[in-house]
């Protein structure tokens, strides 16, 4: 492909990409294919000679969008929103066009020195603490990791080394497999999986303490597990707070938490991979107590900030602790610059050695919406989910499971769980919207994530029709079972109903 070729294929991939987005809502949120269905329609092998990018194309819209789930389309309610923009869009082509591997400043140093400036803007608009910044005279500093599972373990196993590099001083009387067989770690139960899995790669575990009743991780818990660990003769590393769980959005009580880890020496991160991005917002205020004592913290900028994924921030309170802990050199990775500079070599920061140039999508991003864009989008996705909480309230048969927070909805239908779950399965086979369960306490109940990167209020009102209309159908048909003494025989109710359980396809999405 020539550079004459590659503009037309790029024009009509952009105005492919605009028509996708801009008609999203005519496709349903899930596709309707069968698991491998698109092993039956490839090749088995690649081709021999070169086909043309209209080929390409047409087979992108034949066979690829129809096994596409449209996590961009406001129908979308499951998990947490991973909006993108226009501008993000570009810059990710951009960075392409560029394709630049940035892990240290002379490699590219438009990249790092990019990520420098775009990490302090996004400090500043989240009203960190100002150690966090780059500009700001001191070790910390900001960086973008691919994912919050990354910046976790990150920090995890920044915090592993320093500890044993700590007990190895103060103990030369314990070998270094003693002291790494006594490391430990934690994190709520309501922590995302990220976490665990962290644990299991730093081969320290992490203990998952109870949250309260109201799903949030304090210090006290924390303090008796950490004094009874200590009595056991165990060594505390780090303890992982969320500021917006998955589960319902809960935030844990950072201040508390730091007490007890400042006693103990314990490295405090934060994840608020969803909520950092109300961290903006003056009314949220609140979210950001105590994070003026937290050593680490993430925040991915592909939920809520509209750069498409991959895009996590990590900040760091004293990056140096990282960089000590990962710095593993070589001759060929070395340039006459290193070290002279306020500068860093990225690579010191994060577990691979190339880095992409993601700074360009975020500068891009935050250019084309301001602060005050930004600002704008996260409010919107809240007030959407307060009209989400509005409809579950006035709505007898259902209840919230907690209170609403930012722009997810966790809630119920009344009674018995089987009610809940087949609720979702029509739902799901319907595919008209997507949401995901979860469980607490023995309660299943169903996320709401408001998502998009430009959802409406008829979006909402659309979503609330759809959960209503099969809420209603789904108790008249157990009714009717129930009168005729089949409840439960999901098969009668099939041929008895007729039930349209697999309806949800349209036109675009066949
Ligand atoms: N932490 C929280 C609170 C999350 O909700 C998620 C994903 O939704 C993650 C971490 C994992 O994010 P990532 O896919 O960027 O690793």
């Amino acid at each position: 492909m020539d550079a004459k070729e590659f503009r037309e294929f790029g024009k009509a991939a952009v105005d492919f990409v605009a028509d996708y987005l801009e008609n999203i809502r005519d496709y349903d949120v899930l596709p309707s294919v069968d698991p491998g269905y698109l092993l039956q329609l490839l090749p088995k092998d690649m081709p021999e000679t070169p086909e043309t990018w209209r080929d390409i194309l047409s087979d992108i819209d034949r066979v690829i969008k129809p096994g596409i789930t449209h996590w961009q389309s406001p129908h979308m309610h499951g998990y947490y929103p991973t909006s993108v923009s226009y501008p993000s869009i570009v810059g990710e082509m951009l960075a392409s066009g560029f394709s630049i591997i940035g892990f240290s400043w002379i490699c590219s140093p438009a990249c790092t020195e990019l990520e420098v400036v775009v990490m302090d803007w996004l400090a500043k608009f989240l009203k960190l603490p100002e150690h966090f910044l780059h500009a700001t005279e001191g070790p910390g500093g900001g960086v973008i990791q691919g994912s919050a599972s990354e910046a976790v373990l990150v920090a995890v196993l920044a915090a592993r080394e320093q500890v044993v590099c700590r007990v190895r001083a103060s103990h030369p009387e314990l070998s270094e497999s003693d002291i790494r067989g006594k490391l430990v770690a934690y994190s709520s139960d309501q922590s995302n999986s990220c976490i665990e899995k962290a644990g299991v790669l730093a081969a320290m575990p992490i203990k998952l303490l109870p949250a309260g009743e109201d799903l949030i991780l304090r210090g006290a818990a924390l303090r008796s597990a950490i004094e009874q660990d200590v009595t056991a003769g165990l060594i505390p590393v780090i303890c992982i707070a969320t500021l917006g769980t998955t589960g319902t959005c809960a935030y844990d009580d950072v201040d508390s938490l730091a007490t007890v880890c400042e006693q103990y020496n314990v490295w405090l991160h934060v994840d608020a991979a969803y909520a950092g991005g109300a961290f903006a917002l003056d009314e949220c205020s609140e979210l950001r107590r105590g994070l003026e004592r937290v050593d680490s913290l993430n925040f991915n900028l592909h939920k809520f900030m509209l750069v498409n994924f991959d895009c996590s921030a990590m900040w760091l309170r004293d990056a140096n602790k990282v960089v000590d802990s990962f710095n593993v050199d070589r001759i060929y990775l070395k340039h006459k610059y290193e070290g002279q500079t306020q500068i860093p070599d990225f690579r010191h920061w994060q577990i691979p050695l190339g880095r992409r140039f993601r700074a360009l999508k975020v500068w891009i991003t935050f250019r084309t919406l301001g602060a005050e864009g930004l600002r704008a989008h996260v409010r919107k996705h809240i007030e959407l989910a307060k009209k989400f909480e509005v409809f579950v309230l006035a709505d007898a048969r259902f209840e919230l499971v907690a209170p609403r927070a930012l722009g997810l909805v966790c809630f119920r239908a009344k009674g018995e769980n089987e009610i809940t779950a087949q609720l979702l399965q029509r739902l799901m086979e319907r595919k008209k919207i997507y949401m995901v369960k979860a469980e607490h306490r023995g309660q299943l109940f169903l996320r709401f994530a408001v998502c998009g990167m430009d959802p409406k209020p008829s979006d909402i009102e659309f979503a609330w029709t759809e959960i209503g209309t099969q809420l209603t159908a789904l108790l008249a048909e157990q009714e009717h079972l129930a009168a005729v003494g089949k409840a439960g025989d999901v098969t009668e109710l099939t041929q008895q109903f007729g039930l349209q359980l697999t309806n949800g396809t349209n036109e675009k999405s066949q």
